[in-house]
């Protein structure tokens, strides 16, 4: 089944931005740094899905180039999937631009890949599916 996974949000700063979500009664759940893409973030459960609040550790990543060049926003949405392997190989054959040859392992264990905006409607795309489908995210 697909859905609606997270919404990732470029901030300069999780600690500034979660007061925001914190006075809507909303709590941040985890906080990580993922090292390879040189960005720190905290998820922020709202029902079944999550926002994704990303700072860069590295102004010169991908989330730092973002902010640099447009400012704080909404930076991607990711889609949940059953067979994200399998969705990877259906895109690829229908010629759908792909960020990265290969699907990633994110901090938390969860796999992840990202479609180019250009295939996408001018929206950076992640295609993610947790590790382990039996195991309740936190
Ligand atoms: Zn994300």
């Amino acid at each position: 089944m697909m859905k609606i996974d997270h919404l990732g949000i470029a901030v300069n700063s999780i600690q500034t931005a979660r007061a925001f979500y914190e006075a809507l009664g909303l709590t941040v759940a985890q906080e990580e740094t993922v090292e390879h893409e040189q960005v720190r973030t905290a998820m922020i459960p709202v029902g079944e899905s999550r926002i994704e609040l990303l700072e860069p550790t590295n102004a010169n990543s991908t989330v730092g180039r973002f902010l640099t060049k447009r400012g704080e926003g909404l930076h991607h949405v990711a889609l949940h999937v059953d067979d994200i392997a399998a969705t990877l190989e259906t895109l690829k054959s229908n010629g759908v631009r792909i960020v990265s040859e290969d699907v990633q392992v994110g901090a938390g264990g969860h796999l992840y890949f990202f479609v180019h905006p250009s295939s996408a409607g001018g929206v950076l795309l992640e295609i993610c599916q947790d590790q382990d489908q039996e195991r309740e995210r936190v």
